[in-house]
């Protein structure tokens, strides 16, 4: 393959029979940021040689592109951080129109500038910037680091280089509760769909999560006295959590995703895969197949890493189990969302 790529072995099929026809691939745990929600202050990265190498990585993209996935998120931690990005999407790029459908990316877009070029020549047409604020000095509490210059000028040289961008930000109390009707006149001025999540307590991060939760629902309330929002989620059947509102007045596209507040599990068709290797069946569950020692140990890695496929799917959980309720409560996993890759 390429030759010959498009699927040809058993699809990905779980317990409750939800296709997997979506991977996010993660590709570094390291950030040039430390979002407050995300990320604490002091974070102990994985040493170098943990990570799936670039070959690695293509070598587990083919194996679920021959089991009939569609659709490759790359993510992180940050990946644009990551060396080798080229080489990766110039791999990954090869396999759109042969089994795979979508090559895309979540990206902060601190360094989308440099690589918009690159993404879009390797097939990629849209990506994920996840940006909370216009602020500058809000932008820079919330990632305890960051330059929203540096940003917008990532979201200009990618729309230049024509590729679509969905904004995603995480509604947060005490930060963006009054900026997010300007965050989304902004966005749909640019032709940017955008879409709001709720903080889901994953890691431990230095801050209390019932100080940045806010329900989803109470948003749209708020935003309701000022705007028409019509439901648009049916026109678009993707099987992911967000559900869609157009902005009458911004003529745009709104999504909302409530894993707290509403459970979307019953449609989910993705797994994960972290940068060492590991395949999470779930994003609210610790479960885990550890594909890395299928690769580097097997003398048939192909078959080992298929029979871990098989494993991972019968493992598949039905749903998450997030909350937040209550001050001091401890995150519902351990794990860091920048480690199985948001
Ligand atoms: N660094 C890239 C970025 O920020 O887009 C990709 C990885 S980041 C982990 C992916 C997404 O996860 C971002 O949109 C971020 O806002 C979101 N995220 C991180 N921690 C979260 C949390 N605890 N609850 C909800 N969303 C979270
Ligand atoms: Fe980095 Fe993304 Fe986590 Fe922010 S959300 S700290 S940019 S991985």
């Amino acid at each position: 393959m390429p030759d010959g790529l498009a699927p040809t072995r058993a699809p990905l099929v779980d317990q409750f029979g939800r296709h997997v026809t979506y991977l996010r691939l993660s590709v570094t745990d390291r950030c040039d940021l430390r979002c407050t929600y995300c990320m604490s202050e002091i974070m102990q990265f994985l040493p170098k040689r943990e990570l799936l190498s670039i070959e690695e990585l293509d070598q587990v993209a083919r194996a679920f592109i021959q089991r009939g996935v569609k659709k490759i998120r790359v993510t992180g931690g940050e990946p644009l951080v990551r060396k080798g990005m080229p080489e990766l999407f110039t791999r990954l790029g090869a396999y759109l129109g042969k089994g795979l459908d979508e090559l895309t990316l979540t990206t902060n877009a601190t360094q989308l500038e440099q690589h918009a070029e690159m993404l879009a020549r390797s097939g990629v047409k849209r990506i994920n910037v996840s940006l909370d604020t216009l602020d500058p000095d809000s932008f820079e509490r919330i990632t305890r680091r960051g330059k929203l210059d540096q940003v917008l000028a990532g979201i200009d040289a990618a729309l230049d280089a024509g590729l679509k961008i969905k904004i995603n930000t995480v509604a947060l109390k005490h930060e963006n509760m009054h900026d997010l009707a300007d965050m989304i006149a902004w966005a749909h001025n640019r032709g940017m769909d955008m879409t709001l999540i709720e903080v889901m307590p994953l890691g431990e991060t230095g801050e209390d999560r019932i100080d940045q939760y806010v329900p989803l629902p109470m948003v749209r309330d708020a935003l309701e006295q000022e705007w028409t929002l019509t439901d648009v989620s049916a026109s678009i059947p993707n099987g992911g959590p967000s559900r869609y509102v157009r902005v009458e007045q911004t003529g745009g596209r709104l999504g909302f995703i409530t894993p707290l507040t509403n459970n979307f599990c019953a449609g989910c068709n993705r797994v994960r895969v972290t940068c060492t290797g590991r395949i999470y069946m779930c994003l609210g569950q610790d479960d885990h197949i550890d594909l890395r020692a299928a690769l580097r140990e097997s003398d048939h890695p192909d078959d080992a890493l298929n029979a871990c496929l098989d494993r991972a799917l019968f493992k598949k959980p039905e749903r998450h189990e997030f909350s937040i309720h209550e001050r001091g409560q401890d995150p519902s996993l351990e794990r860091h969302m920048s480690v199985t890759g948001g």
